[in-house]
This record gives structure tokens, C-alpha cells and sequence, in this order.
């Protein structure tokens, strides 16, 4: 059981969206293509490359999977039940290709990853399995399977960035786009499969970053969220075109593990690697670049990590009025030992310290975090800081998870999976519904005040209103008028609110 409080970076009513774009422009091959995808923003985000990279080979999208030449499914392998969602569509694609033999099956993303060639055996009816940094390649590969074969490339790089394609984002709102500045990761949490799915961590070229979210503001977007596993270590060298030197491709991941495994008990090998030099690009840096495009457009990020979030950050977000006041900052446990183990590299104090600079910086901010329970050998006690701490900080928001054991993982090999399932369960209930009030509390607080809302659309429940976000990262609904659409900022006053939503009404222009 997985359990989270709606966010835009992990929105669970779009697991298995598909993307539609319209009819294919100048080539057209006369194939369709199906695409659909699970897990974080980055996956949705990374679809739309993928669907850039066949459309410019004249395929054309269509929702029905049963029409398809192509289906594509893009996956995550987060937790176990993630991947269980992915071979039960997988099921019900054998159907689809008993009726339609010719139909190419391709399985892209962290799953492809982490099984590889695995994959073409365990699920028979796979014919391509590509993994996070091979995406150019598919028309290749579809082209293989096309003669007769069966494709894998599951090669990561270190450079890999696809900067220079640009996304098809068709069927999004044209108000909110998500927009990649890395890859990778290289932190090693040992509960976490992403290093070993993702590759090693590179930046984007920032001046591409910046090209990407003007252009998406010509065409009318007034929000992008500025996409990586840690934001904070966000660094391009100026002296270098690269942020690693090393330009052969090679699979990677399994050499960070065995520098931890090589490192001991206490991981001592792998210290924060966040270091910056005269001359780099950070992440401060890049976020002002972006706000600078226009005061007009909204500039959120995810996800930040605590051990690399500067007080340049802090500031940053200060000193500019489109840049949100809203930091995705997970936690994953309250305690110091329990932190170790999971290799977060910071502790309990030291996530303290970054909520007090935040505090200290920027007041009104709201912070959002993630927790793990049950991690292996987490006792009641230390349970219980993990509680202590959300009453210390007051999330606003929180995804909210039981531990599930990834295989090939630092925890799977060192630490048994030793909490009962009905204990990871009770503990993250208890979780919850801390969590619950806290956003209610937060909510509360706002009622009487006015925000500053990007309407997005009309509210889930009814096209009487309009739904947008607030700078804060939260919902607000309130009457449809004909004074606005979506796209326009509107000030709202809020009357009253649920624990997730705040209602209210537009203040006259
Ligand atoms: N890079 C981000 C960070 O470090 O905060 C998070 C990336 S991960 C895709 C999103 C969240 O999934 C993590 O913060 C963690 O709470 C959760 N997660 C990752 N591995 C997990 C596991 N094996 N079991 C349960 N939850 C897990
Ligand atoms: Fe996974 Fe940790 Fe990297 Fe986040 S920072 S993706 S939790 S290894």
C-alpha cells in the first residue's frame, strides 16, 4: 500500500496516461504509435522525448492500443508494486497482439533497465526493451524487430541529455510543462534503485534549459517545473562541454555500488560530492536564469535534496516573485540511525538545520517531503521521530510509502527485510494520518487570505469552476467567470477548504 497526497510530480491519476499528439506533420510511414507511461514526472517527461524521436520518423498517435503497430510502455521500478502494475498491462497486451501478430511490444524505461535482456524471456510477448539513455535509438530497433529479431539496448551514458530534442508536448494543458535539467543519479540511497536504472548523474546545457522555457512561453505556457533526482547538485563546468569527461558509454551504476561496498559500515566513501568551482553553473544560478525569461512565468523545481540545498538556493527563490515558494525537500526517515542506513548522508539535525534556514530565508514557504516506513530494523522508538519530526516541520504535503525491498540494491544486499508487513502498514497509517492534519492545519491557516492562482482548468468535480494552484503548491478551486481563463493569474479570496483543496472566490481584476 502506497499512500500520497496528490503533487504534479507524481500524479497518480496520470499512471498509465497515453500520449496523444495530433496527426504526424511532413513524413508520414502510415504506422501508429501507442504510448503509454507510469511512475514520476520524469518518466511522463521522457515519453514525450520518445514520442519527439518516432514522430519525426512519420509515426502517428493513437489512444487504442489495439490499433497500434508500436506499443510502448514506459516504466518504474520504484517498488515492487509499481513493476506488478506493469507486467498486468503487459497481460493485456498479449491479447491485443494475438489479434494483431505484427504489432511491435516495446518496454522502455527503469524496468527495461533493470532487467535487460531478462525481460525478452520472462514477458514472451516483449520485442524491445529500451532502456533510459537509449531512446535515439529506438527507430533502429523497431527496425530490427521489424526483420524479424528481437532489440535490446539497455547501454547508460554519462552524457546523455537529449539538450537538443525538443519535447512534444501536445496533449498537455499548454499551461504547466515539466522540463528535464538532468540525469542520473549518483547518491546511492540504499533503499533506491534509480542509480542503477538511471545512470550516473549529468546536467543539461543551461543555455538549452533556459531556449526550452523561453520557447515554451511564446507558446503560451506560465509554468515549468525544472525536472531531476537532486536539483540541488545541478553544475555545468563552463570550461568543459560536459559535466564528465569520460565519454564512452558503458553501463554504469554497478561501480558507485561497489565503491560504497568497498567503502564499509559507515559508507564513509561516499561523502556529499556536491563541490563547486569558479566558473560553474549551479542550480541557483539556473533558476535565475529561468525566472529572468519573464516575471509571467512560474517557475517550480523537484526534487531537492537535503544535504545539497544551499542557502544560494534559499535566496534565489527569495529574490524572485515567479520563482515558487514551495520546496520538495524528502526526509524518508526522522531518525539518525535509520538516515545511515538508508546512506542519506545527512541527519536528523542537519535536516533541522535546513527547515530553520528555510524558515529563516523564506517564510512563507511551504515545504513537502517523503517517507519510508518500516526501512530494515526501524525499531517503534525510531519510528516515532520520524512522527516527532513531521510535528517539528508541518508538511504541507507528503508522499508517504512502506518500505518495499528493491533487488541489487545497497540495503537488499547488506540489511534484511526484517519489518512484518502489517508493522510497515500500521506505521504508515500512523504516518498518514499525522500528514492528514498537518495539511488540514496548513490549509486552515490560509483561509482569509488571498492567492495568487494559475488557472489550469476546470476543477475535477465540475466545469462550474475553475481549478489552478496556488505559489504554494496547493489546490484552488473557486467559481468559473467569464473575466478569466486558464493560463491567467487570478487573486482569489479563500472562504473555506477540504485537507487537500482550498475553495474560494476572484478578487474583481
Ligand atoms: N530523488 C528523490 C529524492 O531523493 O528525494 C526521490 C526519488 S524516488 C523516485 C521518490 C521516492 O520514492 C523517494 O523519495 C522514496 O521516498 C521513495 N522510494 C524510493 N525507493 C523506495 C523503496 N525501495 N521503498 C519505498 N519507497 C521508496
Ligand atoms: Fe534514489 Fe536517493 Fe537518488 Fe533520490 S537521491 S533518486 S532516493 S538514490
Amino acid at each position: 500500500m502506497d499512500l500520497l497526497i496528490p503533487d504534479k510530480t507524481h500524479d497518480e491519476s496520470r499512471q498509465g496516461e497515453a500520449l496523444i499528439l495530433g496527426p504526424a506533420t511532413g513524413k508520414n510511414n502510415g504506422r501508429k504509435l501507442y504510448i503509454e507511461s507510469y511512475g514520476c514526472a520524469m518518466n511522463f517527461s521522457d515519453s514525450e522525448i520518445v514520442a519527439s524521436i518516432l514522430t519525426d520518423k512519420g509515426f502517428e498517435t493513437t489512444s487504442d492500443f489495439t490499433i497500434a503497430d508500436v506499443v510502448l510502455i514506459n516504466t518504474c521500478s520504484i517498488r515492487e508494486n509499481a513493476e506488478q502494475r506493469v507486467r498486468n498491462r503487459l497481460k493485456e497486451f498479449t491479447v491485443a497482439k494475438v489479434k494483431n501478430p505484427g504489432m511491435v511490444v516495446g518496454v522502455l524505461g527503469c524496468m527495461a533497465e533493470r532487467l535487460k535482456s531478462k525481460f525478452l524471456e520472462e514477458e514472451k510477448l516483449v520485442d524491445v526493451v529500451v532502456g533510459p539513455d537509449a531512446y535515439r535509438d529506438l527507430p533502429n530497433l523497431i527496425e530490427r524487430v521489424d526483420d524479424g529479431q528481437r532489440a535490446v539496448n539497455v547501454l547508460l551514458s554519462r552524457e546523455e541529455t537529449y539538450a537538443d530534442i525538443s519535447p512534444v508536448r501536445l496533449n498537455s494543458n499548454g499551461i504547466n510543462a515539466f522540463v528535464s535539467i538532468m540525469r542520473g543519479c549518483d547518491n546511492m540511497c540504499s533503499f533506491c534503485v534509480v542509480p542503477f536504472t538511471r545512470g550516473r548523474e549529468r546536467s543539461r546545457e543551461p543555455q538549452s534549459i533556459v531556449t526550452e522555457c523561453t520557447d515554451l512561453f511564446n507558446r503560451g505556457y506560465r509554468e515549468v517545473t525544472l525536472l531531476g533526482q537532486n536539483v540541488d547538485s545541478y553544475k555545468w563546468k563552463t570550461t568543459n562541454k560536459s559535466s564528465e569527461t569520460d565519454t564512452q558509454k558503458q553501463v554504469l551504476g554497478m561501480d558507485l555500488l561497489d565503491k560504497v561496498l568497498a567503502s564499509g559500515e559507515d559508507f564513509s566513501g561516499l561523502q556529499p560530492h556536491y563541490t563547486v568551482e569558479a566558473g560553474d553553473v549551479t542550480f541557483a544560478n539556473l533558476l535565475e536564469m529561468v525566472a529572468q525569461i519573464s516575471p509571467e512565468l512560474r517557475i517550480r523545481f523537484s526534487t531537492s535534496h537535503p544535504k545539497d540545498i544551499t542557502d544560494d538556493v534559499l535566496y534565489a527563490i527569495k529574490k524572485y516573485d515567479n520563482i515558487c515558494k514551495y520546496i520538495h525537500l524528502p526526509i524518508q526517515s526522522g531518525n539518525s540511525r535509520v538516515l545511515k542506513l538508508m546512506n542519506r548522508t545527512y541527519n536528523r539535525e542537519w535536516y533541522m538545520d535546513r527547515i530553520a534556514a528555510i524558515n529563516r530565508i523564506i517564510p512563507e514557504c511551504a515545504i513537502s517531503t517523503d517517507i519510508i516506513t518500516g526501512f530494515c530494523s526501524e525499531t517503534e522508538e525510531e519510528h516515532q521521530e520520524t512522527l516527532s519530526m513531521m510535528d517539528h516541520v508541518h508538511f504541507y504535503f507528503a508522499y508517504m510509502f512502506m518500505y518495499s525491498e528493491r533487488p541489487g540494491t545497497l540495503a537488499a544486499k547488506r540489511y534484511a527485510d526484517d519489518i512484518p508487513d502489517a508493522v510497515k502498514k500500521r506505521r504508515l497509517q500512523e504516518v498518514v494520518a499525522k500528514q492528514q492534519e498537518h495539511s488540514h492545519e496548513r490549509l486552515k491557516k490560509l483561509v482569509g487570505t488571498t492567492q495568487k492562482v494559475l488557472i489550469e482548468g476546470f476543477s475535477k468535480k465540475s466545469n462550474n469552476d475553475y481549478s489552478g494552484r496556488s505559489d504554494q503548491n496547493t489546490v484552488v478551486v473557486f467559481p468559473v467567470s467569464d473575466n478569466y481563463k486558464p493560463g491567467q493569474y487570478v487573486n482569489v479570496l479563500i472562504e473555506r477548504c477540504t485537507t487537500a483543496t482550498l475553495i474560494g472566490s476572484p478578487q474583481t481584476p
